[in-house]
């Protein structure tokens, strides 16, 4: 439809058509060349034949209804091969497809429900999925993340805010790890960026609250997270680290 509007509004055939030339929607390309020809014979009668010609050396079918062409430019019959006049007679006369829809029903009410009693009952999530987000840490107790702010760089709704300096020892660290979730579109590219697994989304996705403040995290809050889920993180980075 939008090409169409296009072509109505006149902008220049040329344009027009060569937008036609490379649609892959036939349909759509079809109906564009009506419009231009309409266009056209209203204003410029004897490009109307010029554009016929150059559609139908470029093989589209500028009039009548849709045509199928093998690759030795042989027409092909949609139709052709399909049940019989007899064939479908027999199959109206004896109700033979109401039967088979009667049928499915009837397999479907003796089959188990695929509904499930949710929340007393839980379907399984994938390894993939992206729930709410956690600090790890390393067995140590020591936190993985080394305040490089790559997650804050890549998060596309900047729901992640960080503070960081330098330790003693003149390791990095953060001082300030907020995740607005509110704001979080669950994109996972926080996790894709951090180089050591710091940053992580859980499977864990009941977590609403009452007021949004509760969903302002701070660093103290994810890497409780983290410890709680720990166990659970490290089994689902395990099975999905053939496709990291
Ligand atoms: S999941 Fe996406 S939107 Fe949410 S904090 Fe990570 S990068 Fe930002
Ligand atoms: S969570 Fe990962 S990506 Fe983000 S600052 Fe820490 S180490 Fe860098």
């Amino acid at each position: 439809m939008q090409s169409l509007a296009l072509a109505r509004s006149r902008v220049p055939l040329g344009l027009s058509l060569r937008i036609a030339a490379t649609s892959s929607n036939l349909v759509g390309a079809r109906r564009l060349i009506h419009a231009s020809r309409r266009v056209c014979a209203q204003e410029e009668p004897e490009l109307k034949s010029q554009i016929t010609e150059r559609m139908r050396a470029k093989k589209f079918e500028v009039t009548g209804p849709a045509r199928i062409f093998d690759e030795s430019g042989r027409e092909l019959d949609p139709y052709k091969g399909g049940p019989s006049a007899l064939n479908k007679a027999v199959h109206l006369f004896f109700f033979t497809e109401i039967i088979r829809g009667m049928w499915i029903v009837l397999e479907n009410f003796f089959r188990p429900p695929y509904t499930i009693m949710y929340p007393f009952e839980k379907g399984p999530l994938s390894p993939r999925f992206r729930g709410e987000h956690a600090l790890r840490r390393y067995p140590s107790g020591e936190e993985r993340c080394i305040a490089c702010k790559l997650c804050e760089a890549i998060c596309p709704a900047q729901a992640i805010t960080i503070e960081a300096e330098s330790r003693l020892d003149g390791s990095r660290r953060t001082t300030r790890y907020d995740i607005d979730m509110t704001k979080c579109i669950y994109c996972g590219f926080c996790q894709e960026a951090c180089p050591v697994d710091a940053i992580v989304e859980t499977q864990h996705h009941e977590y609403s609250t009452e007021t949004r403040e509760e969903l302002l995290y701070n660093k103290e809050k994810l890497l409780a997270n983290g410890d709680r889920a720990e166990a659970e993180i490290a089994a689902n980075l395990h099975a999905d680290h053939l496709y990291r």
